[in-house]
């Protein structure tokens, strides 16, 4: 058992990826590879500026909806922000441990990040909001 790449160098007609559409051929090929690469980097691209957007959208809403700064469940910090993005939607999120918890109402918000203790939540790494 040799290694695949040195064979291919060797017999590159045997090498599925230098043949398109049942042609031998690994100029092609090489080139609708890279054609795909560059797409998927371009792609990618634009995924991070639309993330990039969201996010600051959703720093925006949260600076617009931040209603009061508690003592939080968990770290015991003056640093759990309450947003009320919607008349239904609070959302708890500690700015320093990362603990958090949503619900209709402030109460079942707070509720629910005390709930939460000791999970490891970060809302950093993946929040409701
Ligand atoms: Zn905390």
């Amino acid at each position: 058992m040799g290694d695949w790449s040195e064979y291919f160098e060797d017999f590159p007609e045997e090498n599925p990826a230098n043949w398109v559409n049942g042609t031998f051929n690994p100029q092609l090929a090489a080139n609708i590879r890279e054609q795909e690469q560059r797409q998927t980097k371009l792609q990618e691209k634009a995924n991070a500026e639309l993330h990039t957007m969201i996010a600051k959208a959703k720093q925006e809403t949260k600076a617009r909806s931040l209603l009061v700064v508690e003592d939080c469940p968990q770290c015991g910090l003056k640093e759990l922000n309450t947003y009320k993005i919607t008349e239904s939607f609070y959302l708890c999120e500690c700015q320093d441990c990362g603990i958090y918890g949503n619900g209709k109402t402030h109460e079942q918000a707070l509720e629910r990040t005390q709930e939460a203790l000791g999970e490891g939540l970060d809302w950093r790494e993946g929040s409701l909001y």
